[in-house]
């Protein structure tokens, strides 16, 4: 274990964790940081000059490093370490680079020799699967999913298989739909957990089935609002694929059959749940 004294900052660039909604989730070690380096790149400059308010930092180090512009940002973070200068790089919320803008810009301070340190701390994904009490030992942290249903689809089908605790962000505005696509491509059995606006005033962590999930959101419009991480527990051993004898089955009757038709014959065959063989076939042939 480190002393724990307080930071030296050297010719680095600090990737610091803020918080994601209560304001003293901050560390430390990421208050020495933010009050001593020479610049701050920020994503939101207007949010990060309100965290280091409260905290009575100076604010006007900072600089703007968002999707937008990381590519120019990055060379002048890049020149102010060349130049033997110290730099943070904060997102809006929690961890920098995890959902977020920064990977560009680590990449090309690491490219060019220069020290990258994290200052680690706030994370929704982590906060919410800490609390979710799902026991699988593993997990899969996607982040958000393709914005269309189509795609999104297509995404979660890649993913159905895999034993492993799965991790999504999600917006508000999308929720029901995201959720319904769950539902279809998972059916009902598996545990969600809606992890929401955690650490802040309304946050609530609800666990139930998929099966429970939409009606669940539906009863409150409330429960549709803030900020989600959803969690959600990963295939078991039967949900874990069809079978080899029954994959090749399908395989072989979609290279005669239309799709429906094949499924049909499929279920007839062997009895697996139309479901799981109409999701696995548009795996193999996707409908236009
Ligand atoms: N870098 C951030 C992190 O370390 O968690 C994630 C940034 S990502 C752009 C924002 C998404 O994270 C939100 O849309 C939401 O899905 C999730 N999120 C952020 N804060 C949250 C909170 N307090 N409660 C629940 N989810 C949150």
């Amino acid at each position: 274990m480190h002393s724990g004294q307080k930071q030296k900052i050297e010719c680095a660039l600090y990737v610091v964790a803020t918080p994601i909604g209560n304001l003293r989730d901050i560390s430390l070690r990421a208050l020495d940081v933010l009050m001593s380096v020479d610049k701050i790149a920020a994503e939101n400059t207007q949010n990060t000059a309100n965290l280091l308010t409260h905290y009575s930092i100076a604010a006007s180090r900072l600089m703007a490093l968002h999707q937008h512009n990381e590519q120019a940002a990055a060379e002048k973070v890049i020149a102010l370490l060349s130049r033997g200068r110290s730099v943070a790089l904060v997102s809006d919320a929690g961890t920098p680079t995890i959902s977020d803008p920064g990977a560009l810009l680590v990449e090309g301070v690491r490219a060019a020799g220069h020290r990258v340190i994290p200052i680690p701390g706030a994370n929704a994904a982590l906060a919410g699967l800490s609390a979710a009490g799902l026991s699988a030992p593993h997990f899969l942290f996607y982040g958000f999913l393709p914005n269309k249903s189509a795609a999104r689809c297509r995404t979660l089908q890649g993913l159905a298989t895999l034993p492993y605790t799965l991790i999504f962000y999600e917006a508000p505005h999308r929720i029901l739909e995201c959720v319904l696509d769950l539902q279809n491509t998972f059916g009902g059995e598996r545990q969600i957990i809606f992890a929401r606006e955690i650490t802040k005033l309304f946050e609530s962590i609800h666990r139930c089935t998929l099966a429970e999930a939409l009606a669940w959101l539906n009863d409150d419009p409330n429960r549709q609002r803030g900020e989600f991480v959803l969690l959600l527990s990963g295939a078991t051993a039967r949900q874990g694929g069809l079978g080899a004898e029954t994959e090749s089955l399908l395989a072989t009757l979609l290279e005669e059959l239309p799709l429906k038709q094949a499924v049909q014959l499929a279920v007839r065959i062997t009895g697996t749940s139309r479901n799981e063989l109409y999701q696995h076939a548009l795996s193999l042939k996707p409908q236009a």
